[in-house]
């Protein structure tokens, strides 16, 4: 028995479980599967529930004549115990079946409708692979067949958290039971939004995903609810964010300042819950080495740790490209997902200063992920341990307010690789300047500047910062920079850990 109450069903459409089956897409389905993982080793009585996807997401290779191709794989998941459960969601005039899996040795259940005699079997097939009648499909088994599957199972929950809006319609079958035992809608609402929770993740507003009224009552998504009645919850068009902040209790942000952005980006819509801030962590046993955090107290232990891992990344860089780095110069790393906002080009476009850097071999560069790949690989899990674990400093420069988190750089500040970031997402509750990190461009964003005038000025301020403190440090005072190292692991293990997290998920959130 948990010592812990009260009992939470977690709904996510992701969860990155391990790096060969690639079921999620980046940092949500990162941090869904570090809460699972965390949720066990502290245990926390938190069931995971999500999809079986029979490939994951697009892995994006180069062709021999250097173009990008998207790829789909099918896995076989060797982790995966049948618990003999199938339930049945209503979707268009089908009736589906799910068939509830469970993950060996996580409490985390997995539905899938791949299996050959079941209508429309391919809603499973692909995650994220569409956006439209498909999409609802897929969140209609997460989130109708995912209730259904913990009744199926005997599982009771007290809370239902749903890990962003595709989880959703979890809270139009709760609304459907309580209606079908004689409440009324509005009685209803107020009852099921008394055990649910959610957290939002986008701080683009066109990243909230939505759909025509007419959709969602094609699809069979509303079970029962008139027209008006989810107008009411969602708006028209149907936005899942809307639906989830007006479905629930409470939600949380994922950083302290994402909490101020997505307030102010909610702050129009009427008879939303509270949005809170909960910061997001890491499971420390997936993303830190353990060298680096016994000898913290160490200096030429850790050092020496550091530079082992060092060396395993150039190794893996020369396997994978051919390219080979060198140990004793400045190596930065950094994930270049194809995302606007990340700005992957910023540090490239002063050809004055930095280029002359670059060629002397005086900064090296690591980027990893679509379009400019490592080889053939995205940034998958391998990767992001790696390179947060083996670059000397890892760099961010989003576009601020637009990094909801960041979880990479609190894998990379707990393996001593110093953060060089923009104040955006964690970084602000964590950045003591030239004591643990760095930061660059003084807190500027896009509430003080046009997006051209911002570049301009978050460029300087990073050729500023590399030119006259990561470089100096790195290259005339190693052993400030190994203090350095100290601080960021010290200043980060407990705050940024997932334990962290778990306890105050519990505190604001589950039990308010
Ligand atoms: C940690 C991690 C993330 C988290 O997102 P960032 O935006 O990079 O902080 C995403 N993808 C992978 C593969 C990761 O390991």
């Amino acid at each position: 028995m948990s010592k812990h109450t009260p009992k939470v069903a977690y709904f996510c459409m992701e969860y990155a479980l391990k790096s060969e089956i690639k079921t999620y897409a980046g940092g949500l389905g990162i941090l869904a599967g570090d809460y699972i993982k965390g949720a066990k080793d502290h245990d926390y009585p938190v069931i995971g529930i999500g999809i079986k996807w029979k490939q994951g997401y697009s892995e994006q290779h180069i062709d021999k004549f250097g173009k990008p191709y998207d790829a789909y794989r099918n896995y076989s998941y060797d982790n995966l115990e049948d618990t003999g459960a199938v339930v049945y969601v209503k979707i268009r005039e089908n009736n589906v079946g799910c068939k509830v899996w469970k993950v060996k040795e996580l409490p985390l259940y997995l539905l899938d409708t791949d299996f050959s005699d079941n209508p429309d079997n391919w809603i499973t097939g692909q995650l994220y692979g569409w956006f439209g009648e498909e999409r609802i499909a897929q969140e209609m088994v997460l989130g109708i067949g995912g209730v259904r599957a913990l009744n199926a199972l005997g599982i009771k929950p007290d809370v239902y958290h749903f890990n962003e809006g595709h989880a959703f319609f979890a809270g139009m079958e709760l609304l459907r039971e309580l209606m079908e035992h004689g409440n009324c809608f509005d009685d209803a609402l107020k009852k099921v939004r008394s055990k649910i929770v959610f957290t939002t993740h986008t701080p683009i507003v066109q990243g909230n995903e939505s759909h025509p009224i007419s959709r969602i009552i094609y699809m069979g998504a509303n079970i029962g609810l008139s027209i008006e009645q989810l107008v009411q919850i969602g708006g028209s068009p149907f936005n899942m964010t809307v639906a989830a902040l007006r479905i629930s209790k409470k939600s949380n942000a994922v950083a302290e300042l994402h909490k101020e952005t997505a307030n102010e980006m909610w702050k129009d819509y009427p008879n939303c819950s509270e949005i809170i801030g909960i910061t997001n962590a890491i499971h420390i046993p997936t993303w830190v080495k353990s060298d680096m955090l016994k000898n913290v107290d160490n200096p030429s232990a850790l050092w020496e740790a550091h530079l082992k891992h060092k060396e395993s990344l150039i190794d893996f860089v020369q396997t994978r490209t051919g390219t080979l780095l060198n140990k004793n110069k400045l190596l930065i790393g950094f994930s270049r997902r194809a995302v606007a906002y990340k700005r992957s080009d910023l540090i490239f476009q002063d050809d004055a200063q930095l280029a002359p850097l670059l060629t002397e071999g005086k900064i090296q560069i690591i980027f990893s992920g679509k379009s400019h790949p490592l080889d053939d690989a995205d940034y998958d899990m391998e990767i992001g341990a790696m390179l947060t674990s083996g670059s000397d400093v890892w760099l961010n420069n989003p576009r601020r307010p637009q990094e909801a988190s960041g979880t990479s750089g609190m894998k990379a500040a707990m393996n001593g690789v110093l953060n060089c970031s923009i104040l955006d997402g964690w970084w602000p509750e964590a950045c003591d300047h030239g004591v643990n990190g760095w930061q660059f461009g003084e807190g500027k964003g896009l509430n003080d500047f046009s997006p051209e005038e911002l570049d301009n000025h978050d460029r300087r301020a990073l050729v500023e910062v590399l030119t006259k403190e990561v470089l100096p440090t790195y290259y005339n005072n190693n052993s400030k920079w190994i203090e350095m190292m100290q601080e960021s692991i010290r200043s980060t293990k407990e705050d940024f850990a997932i334990r962290r997290m778990l306890e105050e998920y519990f505190e604001y959130l589950y039990k308010a």
